[in-house]
């Protein structure tokens, strides 16, 4: 039997660890080849919660599911860790000024920035799923100098998967023959999912839905805003969907894009596209062999310069206030 791999998952016993867990224990993370060890973290309050949901995942006898532990000690967490999913953030409440939310953010990423340096796996992927996503990374990043900047990475496939879908129905065609959709910049309202080098069936996007109208003002809109209207609807945030983007990002990381096709992540930039350097944000990506690599060479419009920018100002301006704050 293979050794299992270590997956750690923090805020375990939140929503989205609710709905990711069971599908990592499943072996929908990895393949249906190979085990894993889930190694939970948790704040104090909430290891009860977190033990009962491991109670739930015995009761579910999954064959890959190798063992669970559950800590409140991010050392103890990341020990070993070869793919780790960050979940669990300090959510903006009422009155919360942006400062403050960075900082109650800097108290979680960079202690576990440094338990990831100190005692995850030489091999160790991570995805940063708690906002503000793209900045926690950052943070986490800047922890763990030991570690190759560019095992940090942030989600934005609920964005292109959310993108695909909005196509899809706009055309009619499914999303199966939809190919090369990108979201580049920060995983928030200022995100840009760009369908210029997109193809529906095999045909340029942009010409086969000629209509820039819906494009600036239904489009982009609803992909940007489509957290909100959930809550709206549902009355409590994105879980299953949010946990399935990460389960697909991490899946294409570890198993490659199809051939012809990319996919969404924020890495870190190497100033491809103006993004200045070391800023976490989203490009189109190719994966192969459990690394990633950002497409070259698209040409840039007008309409997408200006919506990747505003992005990525945005992003500047987080990491200034972190770095105000002594965050990274
Ligand atoms: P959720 O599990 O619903 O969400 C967790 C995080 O994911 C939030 O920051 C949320 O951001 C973010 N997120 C990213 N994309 C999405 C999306 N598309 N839809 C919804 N959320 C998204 O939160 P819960 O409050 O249910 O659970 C959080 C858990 O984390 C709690 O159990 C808490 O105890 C734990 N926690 C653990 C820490 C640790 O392990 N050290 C530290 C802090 C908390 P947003 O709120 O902006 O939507």
């Amino acid at each position: 039997p293979r050794t299992p791999v270590n997956v750690t998952v923090t805020g375990a016993a939140g929503q989205i660890g609710y709905a990711l867990l069971f599908r990592i224990a499943s072996g929908h993370l990895l393949g249906p080849d190979t085990p894993v060890r889930l190694r939970l973290l948790e704040i104090t309050p909430a290891l009860s919660a977190a033990e009962g949901t491991a109670m739930e995942l015995d009761d579910c006898a999954f064959p890959l599911l190798s063992g669970i532990d559950i800590s409140d000690d991010p050392n103890v967490a990341f020990d070993g860790a070869n793919v780790a999913l960050l979940v669990g953030a300090r959510p903006r409440t009422k009155g919360m000024e942006r400062g403050d939310l960075l900082e109650a953010n800097g108290g979680i990423f960079k202690p576990q920035g440094k338990a990831i340096n100190d005692h995850a796996a030489d091999d160790v992927k991570v995805l940063v799923v708690g906002n503000p996503a793209n900045t926690n990374a950052l943070i986490a990043r800047a922890a763990a100098p030991d570690v190759p900047a560019e095992r940090f990475t942030a989600m934005t496939r609920l964005d292109h998967n959310r993108a695909l879908s909005q196509l899809s129905k706009k055309t009619g065609v499914p999303v199966s023959e939809i190919r090369r959709l990108t979201i580049w910049g920060n995983h928030s309202a200022t995100q840009y999912p760009d369908i210029f080098h997109a193809e529906v069936a095999g045909k340029n996007a942009a010409e086969a839905v000629a209509d820039e109208q819906w494009l600036a003002n239904e489009f982009i809109p609803t992909v940007a805003k489509r957290g909100a209207a959930i809550i709206e609807a549902r009355g409590a945030s994105s879980a299953a969907s949010a946990a399935n983007a990460a389960i697909d990002h991490v899946h294409t990381w570890v198993n490659g894009t199809p051939d012809g096709d990319w996919t969404s992540m924020a890495v870190p930039s190497d100033g491809s596209y103006g993004v200045p350097e070391g800023l976490i944000s989203s490009f189109p990506v190719t994966t192969a062999g459990g690394e990633y690599r950002i497409v070259q060479g698209l040409d840039v419009n007008e309409f997408s310069r200006t919506r990747i920018d505003a992005s990525v100002t945005e992003l500047t301006e987080e990491r200034e206030a972190v770095r105000a704050l002594g965050l990274i």
